[in-house]
């Protein structure tokens, strides 16, 4: 049930419905109630006094609302909004109020569920559009053009004011308003004209149909905005395709989950809100095949509006998203939903819509059909360098370089190559891997073939000569059979690098440990052979029966104090003791009594002598005593009588008394006189004597 009218709010501010051909609508529809201005069923009859009166109550309070906006309300006394310019211009904190709304508008776009449970409903009135919340089911059919009587409350709504909790009567039927304004895509996306109905121009691009929508693209001046329809039974949209069409609808803001707009698109009701102004030209694939490097050149321009078709071998396909060929001229891809398989070097017929975009033509919305099956394109080997030159964008190449690093993606394997001093992106999607990518690893050597994608720096491009700068390049692979290992990968990654590090730094520190180990074992060991030297030199020096001094140590004290004497013209004395029969002892009473007299004759003898004088035994039962700094020679006689008479005391052992003597040989010397050796054989000498003389004595050698 469509009927030509629309609802408008005249200068004057009374409410007018607009009938057009009434007459003839009426005729068609009998069952319906026809009087002037309006046609309504009989039901709706009472309720059309009905919201007159409240129209006029709504006229009335229309004015006070506006200013209410301005001044302070209170919150009980909120004034109810008649219009969806009042509803909509609310702030976002104003419409979260909850102003009583009650309205009067024909239906611009309704979608039964846009998502959870939820419907979309615009409702136009004269002064403006007005997005009411509706839930899925509840509303019963509202198809665009139905004329209804909304009362609600204002919502700040996710984005603009919003008419929440409605109460939505069908009155009528309408046209969708005509002449919408034609507001610039600019205007569209900053926002300001959310919800409103509005016309657009362009031309389609694509369609895709989803569960019960479908989204058209349409080429309008300032970019590409999409068009959201509810699917409609048997339509054909893709008649649609490469046709310019003016489009009536509403501006649908698009939002982050914060609220904040990222974009605009179009809801429109229907087919009937679209027309045609300018058919698709015949099927594309029938025109003449353009020369890929005569795209977009000045002969071309007109071409870029519509679909052009081009012709060459397959290069690369990603089923469902992109499709790269070349021709005789030069390499161009094509972006594409169409996953018909194609064979690389494949003859294919391409139509599309011709950008820039990048430093090189591509099609977008493409669609292709294969010709022929032909051979592969031969890739050309170029360098990193070459290949940032932008000349080969969009051909195929084939370059060597170091894999750096993986990324492996939900969609798509990124491989990060290194080449001298540049850094590349080899792109491979998820559905094209295969087991070799296992073998690909960092650090290797490899050699890749894709075809080449060059980005542009944008600003550099757009200053001087307005010549394309590129700024990096990335390499799109067919399969991963598009790359060749050349060299695996050093032994030398910085994790082993890091290992060996590791274990050099162990082996040091080991190394450090077992120096300071041995460090302190050598000076342990050190002090041990201190000690035993100090020991032997000891025992070298000192008789390990009595502790007396050796011979070695007289003879060292003898030559000290001979000098010492002839230095400071001295006299010293050597005493040669020997004890009398002291084998007798020993045969007598055991050579444990001989060891015991020894060890008292030592202890006797040292008495007998001052600190600074030495004792020394040198054989079994001589011993020598060195008596220096002698400046009287009776002194030697006195200390000789001395012993002889201390020695002849008997030494008790084991309960027993020894008896012992002992004789003592004198030699005394002034400084000049003999030397050590003399003094020795002089004092033995006088010991044969004293021996001689009958033992127990001492006999003094006077110099001759
Ligand atoms: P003389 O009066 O002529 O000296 O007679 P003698 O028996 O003492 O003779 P001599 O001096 O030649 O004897 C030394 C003896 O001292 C010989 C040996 O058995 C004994 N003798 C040597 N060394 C030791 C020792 O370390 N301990 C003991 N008990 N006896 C020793
Ligand atoms: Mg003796």
């Amino acid at each position: 049930m469509r009927l030509e009218t629309s609802v408008a709010i005249g200068k004057s501010g009374e409410r007018r419905v607009r009938v057009k051909n009434a007459t003839s609508l009426c005729r068609e529809k009998r069952a319906e109630v026809c009087f002037l201005p309006v046609c309504l069923r009989p039901l709706y009859v009472l309720e059309a006094f009905l919201f007159a009166g409240l129209f006029f109550a709504g006229l009335l309070f229309a004015g006070p609302a506006a200013h209410a906006q301005s001044t302070k309300e209170l919150p009980d006394k909120l004034p109810t909004l008649t219009t969806a310019r009042q509803a909509h211009s609310l702030t976002s904190e104003q419409a979260a109020r909850a102003y009583p709304v009650h309205l009067w508008g024909v239906v611009t776009y309704y979608d039964p569920s846009i998502g959870s449970h939820r419907a979309s409903l615009f409702v136009h009135d004269a002064t403006g559009t007005i997005y009411v919340e509706a839930v899925e089911g509840l509303i019963g059919d509202l198809s665009p053009g139905t004329l209804v009587d909304v009362h609600g409350v204002s919502g700040a709504g996710e984005f603009g004011p919003i008419i929440a909790h409605p109460q939505i009567k069908v009155v009528g039927h309408s046209v969708l308003p005509a002449n919408p304004p034609r507001p610039s895509l600019t205007l569209m996306e900053t926002g300001i004209l959310d919800s409103q109905w509005i016309e657009a121009e362009g031309v389609i691009r694509s369609f895709v149909e989803y569960e019960h929508n479908v989204a058209l693209q349409l080429a309008m001046d300032g970019g590409t905005v999409t068009v959201v329809m509810v699917k409609e039974a048997g339509a054909n949209y893709s008649g649609l395709v490469d046709a310019r069409v003016r489009v009536h609808a509403n501006a649908g803001p698009m939002f982050n989950t914060r609220l904040q707009m990222i974009g605009v698109r179009l809801m429109c009701p229907n087919l009937s809100a679209i027309t045609i102004v300018e058919i698709p030209p015949d099927d594309s694939f029938k025109l003449p095949a353009i020369p890929v490097d005569k795209l977009l050149r000045w002969d071309q321009v007109d071409a870029s509006f519509h679909r052009v078709h081009l012709r060459g071998r397959v290069t690369l396909q990603w089923p469902g998203s992109l499709l790269c060929i070349r021709d005789e001229t030069r390499g161009i891809c094509a972006q594409t939903a169409q996953e018909d398989h194609v064979a690389v070097g494949d003859d294919v017929d391409v139509v599309g819509f011709v950008a820039a975009e990048d430093g090189a033509p591509v099609l977008s919305n493409a669609m292709y059909r294969s010709r022929a099956s032909g051979s592969p394109v031969a890739a050309e080997r170029v360098t990193a360098e070459q290949a940032l030159l932008g000349n080969h964008n969009s051909e195929l190449i084939q370059i060597d370089g170091q894999l750096i690093g993986k990324d492996i993606g939900d969609s798509e394997t990124n491989l990060l190559f290194a080449s001298e001093k540049n850094v590349f992106a080899v792109a491979l999607p998820k559905d094209l891997e295969g087991e070799e990518a296992d073998a690909w690893k960092i650090g290797s050597l490899l050699r890749v073939t894709g075809i080449c994608s060059v980005q542009l720096d944008a600003q550099r491009s757009a200053i001087g000569e307005g010549m394309a700068v590129p700024k990096s390049f990335r390499i799109l692979m067919r399969s991963p059979r598009d790359i060749v290992i050349l060299r695996g990968p050093s032994w030398w990654t910085p994790a082993h690098a890091l290992v060996i590090l590791a274990l050099v730094l162990a082996g040091t520190l080991l190394a450090l440990a077992w120096v300071i180990v041995l460090r302190k074992r050598v000076v342990e060991q050190t002090v041990l052979l201190r000690k035993s030297e100090e020991r032997f030199r000891h025992m070298a020096l000192h008789d390990a029966l009595t502790g007396l001094a050796t011979r070695l140590l007289l003879d060292d004290r003898l030559t000290a104090a001979w000098k010492s004497a002839k230095r400071h013209q001295t006299g010293l004395a050597l005493l040669m003791v020997d004890i009398d029969k002291f084998k007798e002892i020993n045969d007598s009473f055991g050579h444990q009594a001989g060891d015991e007299v020894l060890r008292v004759t030592a202890g006797r003898l040292m008495q007998a002598v001052r600190i600074s004088d030495t004792v020394a035994r040198i054989g079994g039962d001589e011993f020598v005593v060195l008596l220096v700094d002698m400046h009287d020679p009776q002194m030697a006689e006195r200390i000789a009588a001395k012993i002889v008479k201390s020695l002849a005391q008997p030494v008790p052992f084991a309960g027993r008394e020894i008896p012992v003597s002992v004789s003592v040989g004198v030699d005394t010397s002034d400084a000049g006189g003999l030397d050590e050796e003399a003094l020795l054989k002089s004092a033995d000498d006088a010991l044969y004597q004293a021996k001689a003389k009958g033992r127990n004595c001492f006999y003094v050698s006077r110099p001759a």
